[in-house]
């Protein structure tokens, strides 16, 4: 059995759970996993229907994007996804979605500030809008690793997605059930055309604060976050 069994199962299960839920539609998306210990991570393949997806057909990749393991072409965002990893040491998982409210505040470039406690908790101070690049480029992966080092653990892409992080598979995809909401909940609060309030200050900072204690811990190697 492969040294990268569990990784790989690790990720199917949440590719399953994302796509029962409707984060991950068709083929649009990718998801990826850290590897403790090595300098390589788990990456979904290319343009493969989430439905029929395998642990089997998961690739493990070196930070140079060579192929360690997996017979199926990683995914054309494998170099963003890798570009993460190396600039933020508190990320373990990664998931990029074509969430559909996410994807439409893009369209009309509204980042959503920072609106529910929980959002500042575990997304950070606001999910901003990435500019705009072509998928699958190095232009966009350069655009993405650059904005990632302000910590905030979720992303919009412009005319495209979604980026969230977690330091583990669990926390990421709760990420993304936060981000969803919370997007939702402001296009609903925009049309109504009445003036949309935010978090108060003070409870955001402190929230962001926590976040960035938590981050810290996992970057010193201390995994303990209480379950979360
Ligand atoms: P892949 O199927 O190659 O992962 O691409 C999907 C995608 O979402 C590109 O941004
Ligand atoms: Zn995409």
């Amino acid at each position: 059995m492969s040294q990268f069994a569990s990784v790989k199962k690790e990720i199917i299960e949440n590719v399953q759970i994302l796509f029962d839920k409707g984060y991950l539609m068709a083929t649009g998306g990718n998801v990826s996993m850290r590897i403790s210990g090595e300098d390589a991570f788990a990456v979904t393949p290319s343009n493969m229907d989430y439905a029929k997806m395998r642990a089997e057909d998961i690739c493990i990749l070196d930070f140079d994007l060579k192929v360690l393991e997996g017979e199926l072409k990683p995914s054309v965002e494998a170099g963003m996804h890798g570009a993460i990893y190396e600039v933020r040491g508190d990320v373990n998982a990664i998931v990029h979605t074509h969430q559909v409210y996410a994807s439409a505040l893009t369209l009309i470039e509204m980042p959503i500030p920072a609106l529910f406690d929980e959002q500042a908790r575990f997304l950070g101070r606001s999910v901003k809008i990435i500019p705009y690049a072509p998928s699958g480029t190095g232009m966009l992966k350069n655009k993405v690793a650059k904005h990632v080092k302000d910590k905030n653990n979720a992303y919009m892409m412009k005319n495209h997605g979604a980026l969230i992080f977690g330091h583990n598979m669990m926390r990421a995809v709760h990420n993304v059930e936060i981000l969803e909401k919370s997007a939702l909940a402001y296009l609903l609060a925009i049309c109504s055309e009445k003036k949309v309030s935010k978090t108060p200050l003070v409870v955001r900072e402190v929230a962001f604060a926590k976040l960035r204690q938590d981050q810290k811990k996992i970057e010193r190697g201390d995994f303990d976050l209480g379950g979360e």
